[in-house]
């Protein structure tokens, strides 16, 4: 199994990359915001995370991990995974290890996407226009980033620690950002 781990602030490009990572390698594209927008389509829960999403905030892990684990239970025959937007914090990234680790499997690499706020804010802006989704707005993205500094940047020291973090420029256009990435996988596995 090759199991994947995309990080990058909101805007860096991550649902792109892992998109294009899932068909290239035949994995199972995990995104925990696509997750929790199709749970506010169909779900009881939806009035609740869209007063998260909408704030930018983090919704509860609880909630987040139960969905999770439960997609990733599903997908456990295929050829891995690829995360896009999970873990968000800490106890996220631990309570995924465990898992992992009880499963027998493993994660490989763990990709940071680097751009700085100004870019990813004209990124969301621009996206904002043709996405529909109701955070993608000046005054939403700038919490994002907040929670992005705050609780999700921490990780990468936790990765960088485990020997799995590999930075990649994700200023470049979507195809350079991708040749990057799949030179890296090369190298490395
Ligand atoms: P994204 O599509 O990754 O930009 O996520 C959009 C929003 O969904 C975030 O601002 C959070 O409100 C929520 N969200 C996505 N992933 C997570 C997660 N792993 N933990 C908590 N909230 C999340």
């Amino acid at each position: 199994m090759l199991n994947l781990l995309i990080f990058g602030p909101p805007g860096a490009g991550k649902g792109t990359q892992a998109s294009l990572l899932a068909k290239k390698y035949a994995l199972n594209h995990l995104s925990s915001g696509e997750l929790l927008r199709q749970e506010r389509e169909n779900g009881l829960l939806g009035v609740k995370i869209k007063k998260y999403q909408d704030a930018g905030r983090l919704v509860p892990d609880s909630l987040i991990i139960k969905m999770v684990e439960g997609a990733i239970k599903k997908n456990l025959d295929g050829k891995g995974f690829i995360f896009d937007g999970y873990p968000r914090n800490i106890y996220q990234a631990k309570t995924l290890d465990r898992l992992f680790k009880t499963l027998g499997k493993n994660i490989q690499i763990v990709f940071n996407l680097k751009l700085n706020s100004k870019a990813a804010t004209e990124r969301i802006l621009l996206r904002g226009k043709t996405s529909g989704r109701s955070d993608d707005n000046k005054k939403t993205i700038a919490h994002r980033l907040q929670v992005y500094r705050q609780q999700t940047a921490p990780l990468l020291k936790y990765y960088q620690a485990q020997g799995k973090l590999k930075n990649i420029d994700g200023r470049p256009d979507i195809k350079s950002v991708f040749r990057q990435i799949s030179d890296t996988i090369k190298t490395n596995i």
